[in-house]
């Protein structure tokens, strides 16, 4: 339509025809899990020579299908507190993404292995009994394996008493020093394969070959 103009023109607006809401066409990945308002958790400690006080880290869980055959619980929100300010920044980060992808639900446990190769450029450390971390981030994803060990999402055997046993007699037989010098294992990449009876022996998972 067209309309002739007869006054001098002093303004003009441009007239938006009104938005049409577009609902349908919104796609939903998939539905977020929901937040009841309590939560059952855990809290893990961990103390790095990286950073004078410990970290706390919490990881609260949901209840899925409950009363139904494939009840089980998973992981929903993480945090991680510490009186250290100096890796404050990255930690809200590192915790909001996590808490992220564990709201969207499906499998979570990709994040340990990603977190556990996370190496830092200015060295890992060992941790009591030998075990070596290549990083604080990669100790972060042996806490939420830790977690998801212990309510059935993973396998793992991050503490059989076997293990526990060769941790032992690699301790009094060798020393620290010499735990703390493992090479790396092929099987689950921890600095943690040392010469124990014959075999090497990795104290990170176990694996062994003798001769
Ligand atoms: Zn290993």
């Amino acid at each position: 339509m067209t309309t002739k103009i007869e006054k001098q023109i002093t303004a003009y607006e441009v007239v938006r025809p009104e938005n049409k809401k577009e609902e349908s066409n919104v796609a939903h990945i998939a539905p977020l899990l929901e937040r009841d308002d309590v939560l059952e958790g855990s809290t893990y400690k961990i103390k790095t020579p990286h950073s004078e006080h410990a970290l706390y880290i919490t990881i609260n869980d949901v209840v899925i299908n409950i009363g139904k055959p494939d009840e089980h619980r998973r992981p929903f929100e993480i945090f991680i507190n510490s009186k250290n300010m100096e890796h404050f920044m990255w930690i809200v980060a590192l915790t909001r993404v996590i808490s992220a992808i564990f709201r969207k639900g499906g499998d979570v446990t990709f994040l340990v292995e990603e977190l556990k190769a996370v190496f830092d450029p200015l060295g890992g450390y060992y941790k009591k009994g030998g075990k070596y971390m290549p990083s604080m981030v990669a100790e972060i994803g042996e806490v939420i394996q830790q977690h998801l060990v212990t309510i059935g999402m993973m396998e793992g055997q991050l503490s059989t008493p076997e293990l526990e046993a060769k941790r032992r007699e690699a301790k009094d037989k060798l020393g620290d020093d010499a735990i703390a010098k493992g090479n790396m294992c092929d099987k689950c990449g921890a600095m943690a394969v040392v010469r124990l009876d014959n075999c090497n022996t990795c104290l990170e998972c176990g694996d062994s070959k003798c001769g």
